[in-house]
């Protein structure tokens, strides 16, 4: 792990940590981050960058033996657990964000279901169209952000990209002033975010490898009796998000959303 802090010129009161490579091949936001730092001037706020999978960055894996988002509040030797463990001494923030790509464009985060109401004005603050909440009951608490208060996971775009850098930076930029109360960084004028409550996985159960259909993506409607893949049908109304295209027999397809008014 490596943990850089910059302190800011007066005295602090708020401190933001920003965790990069929870998953080892999205740390490339680690180093345009870092120096995007060096260059910011902070006035009231104390900022933490981490970059949690050091090991897996460097292997630019995933992660070593285990999903180091699934790790949280979870017992075991592996080199994850470990981590996480290490994660949960140091961070104590007023505010969280832990920084993930994934292979499609989309801007969006994932908050807990207890702590939704806390970040409401930060959501709003930091223009993310759409905001998935995660009930207990589908991670078994065993990712970041149900293991720490005022954390939110963003996907902030495709892996390696250049639209990737700029809208972190653009988060860290708006979290800053959220947490100084700044009002120097106009609104952005845009439809209020969307907040969708996760309701359960849907998996593979087949034994060959599956392939969703192209206008299965995420954020789509998805409707009763459409058809998700070749073999597989809804079985009732939600919102596809998370959707993975090539799914081996057993894996997750997609997580099914429903609207909900906070
Ligand atoms: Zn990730």
């Amino acid at each position: 792990m490596q943990h850089i802090v910059k302190t800011p010129i007066k005295k602090t009161r708020k401190k933001l940590y920003i965790i990069t490579g929870i998953h080892g091949n999205e740390a490339y936001l680690f180093e345009h981050l870092k120096r995007y730092l060096e260059e910011l001037q902070l006035n009231e706020v104390e900022v933490n960058l981490i970059l949690a999978n050091e090991l897996a960055a460097k292997r630019n894996v995933r992660f070593i033996d285990q999903d180091l988002n699934r790790s949280f509040n979870f017992e075991n030797d592996s080199h994850e657990c470990k981590l996480a463990l290490e994660l949960i001494n140091i961070i104590e923030g007023d505010l969280i964000l832990d920084l993930h790509t994934h292979t499609n464009k989309e801007h969006f985060c994932l908050v807990s279901e207890s702590n939704v109401h806390n970040l409401t004005s930060l959501i709003n603050k930091i223009a993310i169209k759409y905001c998935i909440i995660i009930p207990p009951e589908l991670t078994n608490k065993t990712s970041l952000i149900e293991n720490f208060n005022h954390a939110i996971s963003i996907e902030v775009g495709e892996h390696n990209s250049i639209e990737g850098i700029s809208f972190a930076k653009n988060i860290v930029k708006r979290s800053i002033s959220f947490l100084e109360k700044s009002i120097l960084i106009p609104e952005i004028v845009m439809p209020r975010t969307k907040f969708l409550l996760g309701k359960d996985f849907l998996l593979n159960n087949s034994k060959a490898k599956m392939v969703v259909n192209k206008n299965i993506i995420n954020f789509s409607k998805v409707i009763k009796d459409q058809e998700i893949s070749q073999d597989l049908i809804a079985s009732d109304d939600f919102i596809a998000v998370l959707v993975s295209k090539e799914i081996n027999p057993g894996k997750k397809i997609l997580l099914k959303c429903k609207e909900i008014k906070i």
